[in-house]
């Protein structure tokens, strides 16, 4: 692969807001090789399993690289024109308010600034949203409301520096990996430090923990409110530190009595042993250097903002705030969601954390941008923005670097709206996307790799994300599109960037502009950087004031907020019920999020298929006791109803799990896995303050999916098998493998599996015996295996693993080879590995297991020693801790 510029060069990962810095440079035989940057201080040379996979998901197959209107080639400016006259002539005909973008939190902090300022500061109109809108929105009003900014005080050295760390709605082994890392390897230093995990599952993040609160989903504003009393009854409030800094306390704290009065009454409300409860508002009464960490948990809540506040609620009432080693800490879902909270990337936000209501932000923005025309009001917020396009008011949207038709509840809906929207634009780097279909012109943008620019990660650290790739194609960067078409419309003054530098020292002039200390969100000490200074910027946590200023790793130590009157503000809060309750017809709740190996709908990492391995196909996992109620055993396929659509996904059934709940992943769309979408049950309710959809509780009914066949598919090239119901693929090493059923009859599958499977000049053999449900067939091309079917109507099916190794290889097949494939045995008897726990070294449940049973083992150590299992990237090492527990006391 040719580069850029000479490896190494340190850039960071895109994918979660742990925000970790990586180091590229050629291996010995020259390939590109991602590791952990040991000098960037987000992970200190860490990775995890994604980022470890990174190079695995370069390369151009499957990328867009021209732009398309009407699915037709175009040149640039034939596609740029084209979008600048839809929008110029829509809003000459209905308003600046019929014209919106949809963005995402994948965007560089360059892309998001010239989106927003076009669309807030140029077209009029406060119509931009971003996918940000679905993951952390409830913290931002939360942080606004409690400290008059959008602010994250801490860092993460005081996850080391803690004593007590409370995880609340927060699978941080899995979704923040390598901060997790630096947890688990504090407390093995620190033995006084304790995790507390609150979170209606058992996820792998209790590995660590002292303590699982496995609360009854949304009762954590109760629990918080409850744990505020406690501290009240056991003076262990700091009443200095309230007088001093925070107005509201009294309401607050007689609204958690209202409802946190009596613990064993909270404890049974929130489903807890009131033993367990008692035991955490102890060690958090007692501990001083506590830091509470949160995520989607708490923020995808129809009062997901109350939540947040709950829990800034007792770090204010203790004065645990912006002190080394404690604090209120939102954890960010993506790579660069601070960075568009910093822009103004949120329809209800201006720009570098200037607001539409604040007296004077208006006139700030307005002045610096030389914008007269600026937004006067907030726009859509994203699923309002989608009712917007339903119902004809938004005519003509741009969406950049997400997929609404996958990522938003109710989805269905949204793909009508979608489908009934006079103009759409889509600016991605992937090709083949469930949003193609919907798009009027394709703008091909340009991937990790290739973007050069900023993010901004959970701990307010601004990191450069550089480029090491030529654009492909005609592929370009999302703010050259953006100032395009800002161009074409009229605005070129406005818009003459040339390089991203001019764009960040921009942004950066705009947060000091008028600020007199108003607004603590101010990069002014970058305003000067040059290129030269802009490409060797070292990560750096914001503000940042001064030339060569060192950056800020806390802030709100003095005690002063962003309020007027410098004073932070506790919440009174009353718990309030999820947006839907479950009914008789629809009993459990459904709570979706993500797995250990993806990132959002899988358009990168589905590329890699060492991640694909861990977790293959859409699944359902809900508690034993339920499954045997509903008659659903582990492996088999259920159908998933809510009132807003349907799904088909794997069971898995796990003690994990509490009763009368189903977790699902986020990530599969339709290009994955036919009916695996989890979106098209969820529910549209949003959090009211911030505009979060409730991913985490939506009622749904449960049972078994009996189709006529099950059946798999693998083969060396992708394929197209539209016969099955269900169909979910996975990319291997060297082939693809689908997992099939489907309710046609079985004696029709000849008719559709030639087709599919055979390519012209290949041999095509099958054996069908219809009587007893069976029909296997296999391609060769000069005696080499090209593609294989089985199909049954029972679930018994051939050994995969058999069938890939023989597919994978060159080997000619003997004629004995041949008859094993159509009789669907293996000659020579094989040990399944079982579904893939380590990712970097491929190793499954199964050998992990029969090595701790014949072997003894009892330490993950051990097991690293004996078959490298954990010793990679660590991201495994939560399960396979839990295997060698499981599999010890089976024993
Ligand atoms: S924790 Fe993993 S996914 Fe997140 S930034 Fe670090 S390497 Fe990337």
């Amino acid at each position: 692969m040719t580069t850029t510029n000479a490896l190494p060069i340190k850039t960071t990962c895109p994918y979660c807001g742990v925000g970790c810095g990586v180091v590229i440079e050629y291996d010995s035989a020259n390939n590109i090789r991602v590791k952990g940057d040991p000098e960037h201080p987000a992970n200190l040379g860490r990775l995890c399993s994604k980022g470890s996979a990174l190079a695995e998901t370069l390369g151009l197959d499957g990328r867009l690289l021209a732009p398309e209107i009407a699915g037709i080639p175009a040149s640039w400016d034939q596609a740029l024109d084209h979008v600048a006259a839809q929008f110029r002539n829509t809003i000459a005909e209905h308003g600046p308010d019929s014209v919106a973008f949809y963005v995402s939190g994948q965007l560089l902090t360059e892309d998001y600034y010239v989106a927003n300022k076009l669309m807030k500061g140029y077209i009029g109109s406060g119509n931009i949203d971003t996918n940000s809108r679905l993951c952390m929105s409830s913290s931002v009003a939360g942080h606004k409301r409690a400290f008059g900014e959008d602010i994250v005080p801490g860092c993460y050295q005081d996850f080391e520096m803690a004593e007590l760390i409370v995880l609340v709605g927060s699978n941080l082994a899995w979704c923040h990996p390598v901060l997790f890392q630096r947890i688990a390897a504090a407390k093995q230093n620190n033995p006084r430090l304790k995790v507390v995990s609150i979170d209606p599952r058992r996820t792998a993040s209790c590995d660590i923990a002292d303590l699982h609160l496995a609360l009854k989903p949304g009762t954590d504003v109760l629990l918080f409110n409850g744990l505020l009393h406690a501290l009240r009854k056991h003076g262990q409030l700091d009443f200095a530190y309230l007088e001093q800094h925070v107005s509201g306390f009294a309401a607050a704290l007689d609204a958690a009595k209202v409802t946190g009065a009596s613990l064993p009454e909270t404890a049974s409300a929130c489903g807890l042993k009131e033993e367990d409860l008692s035991r955490f508002y102890h060690w958090f009464g007692r501990t001083e250097k506590t830091v509470t960490a949160w995520s989607q948990g708490v923020n995808q809540s129809s009062s997901g903002s109350d939540k947040v506040n709950a829990i800034i609620n007792v770090h204010l009432a203790t004065g645990r705030i912006g002190k080394p080693g404690m604090g209120p800490f939102s954890l960010t879902g993506q790579p660069n969601a601070m960075g568009g909270r910093e822009v103004g990337g949120l329809a209800n936000q201006l720009a570098a954390h200037m607001d539409f209501d604040s007296p004077g932000h208006w006139d700030i923005v307005s002045t610096f941008w030389k914008a007269p025309n600026l937004a006067r009001r907030p726009g859509f917020k994203a699923v309002d923005l989608f009712n917007a396009v339903a119902d004809g008011r938004i005519k003509a949207l741009w969406i950049i670097a997400t997929n609404p038709v996958v990522s938003l509840p109710d989805v269905r809906h949204v793909r009508r709206a979608l489908g009934a929207c006079p103009f759409v634009v889509v600016s991605d780097c992937e090709d083949n996307t469930d949003l193609k279909a919907y798009a009027h012109v394709r703008l091909p943008a340009l991937g990790w790799g290739e973007k050069d620019g900023t993010v901004t990660n959970s701990e307010r650290r601004i990191s450069r994300q550089r480029s090491f790739l030529p654009a492909p194609g005609e592929a370009r960067p999302d703010w050259w599109a953006l100032t395009q078409v800002a161009h074409r419309m009229g605005f070129e003054q406005a818009f003459a960037y040339q390089h991203p530098q001019q764009i960040f020292v921009e942004f950066a002039r705009l947060s000091g502009y008028r600020n007199d200390g108003m607004r603590l969100f101010n990069l002014s000490g970058l305003q000067n950087l040059d290129v030269p200074a802009y490409n060797t910027l070292q990560p750096i946590q914001w503000p940042i004031k001064q030339p060569n200023g060192r950056g800020c790793r806390r802030l709100f130590h003095d005690g002063l907020f962003s309020h007027d009157d410098s004073k932070a503000r506790m919440l009174a809060l009353t718990p309030q019920p999820a947006g839907n309750p479950t009914c008789a017809a629809f009993p459990f709740v459904l709570n979706t999020g993500r797995i250990r190996d993806q990132w959002h709908t899988m358009t990168r990492t589905a590329r890699s298929p060492r991640l694909n391995q861990h977790m293959s196909e859409p699944y359902a996992e809900l508690h034993p006791d339920d499954a045997e109620h509903a008659g659903l055993k582990d492996g088999e396929l259920a159908h998933l109803k809510s009132r807003w659509g349907d799904a088909l996904a794997r069971v898995r059934v796990s003690a994990d799990q509490q009763r009368g709940s189903v977790f699902m992943p986020m990530h599969w769309s339709d290009r994955f896995a036919r009916h695996g979408l989890v979106n098209a049950l969820v529910n549209p309710v949003v959090d009211p303050a911030s505009g979060e959809p409730e991913f985490k509780h939506t009622p749904v009914s449960i049972e078994v999916y009996r189709p006529a066949w099950h059946g798999f598919a693998i083969a060396r090239e992708a394929l197209s098998i539209d016969a099955a119901e269900y169909c979910a693929q996975q990319r291997g090493d060297g082939y693809f493998l689908y997992e099939l059923a489907g309710n046609t009859l079985i004696a029709d599958t000849a008719g559709w599996a030639k087709p599919a499977l055979c390519r012209t000049g290949h041999e095509y053999l099958e054996y069908a015996d219809m009587t007893a449900g069976r029909y296997r067939c296999a391609t060769l091309h000069n005696n080499i295996l090209m593609a294989c079917l089985f199909i049954s109507c029972g679930r018994q099916l051939p050994d995969r693993a058999w069938l890939i190794g023989l597919l994978t290889t060159e080997t000619t097949l003997t004629s004995t080879a041949r008859m094993a494939v159509l009789a669907g045995k293996s000659p020579v008897a094989r040990e399944d590995p079982g579904r893939i726990v380590c990712a970097c070294y491929s190793i499954g449940a199964n050998t992990l297991s029969k090595a701790i049973r014949e072997f003894g083992y009892s330490s993950t150590e051990q097991l690293g020693q004996a078959l490298n299992a954990g010793t990679g990237c660590g991201s495994c090492l939560p399960e396979l801790r839990t295997l060698l527990e499981n599999t010890r006391r089976s024993l």
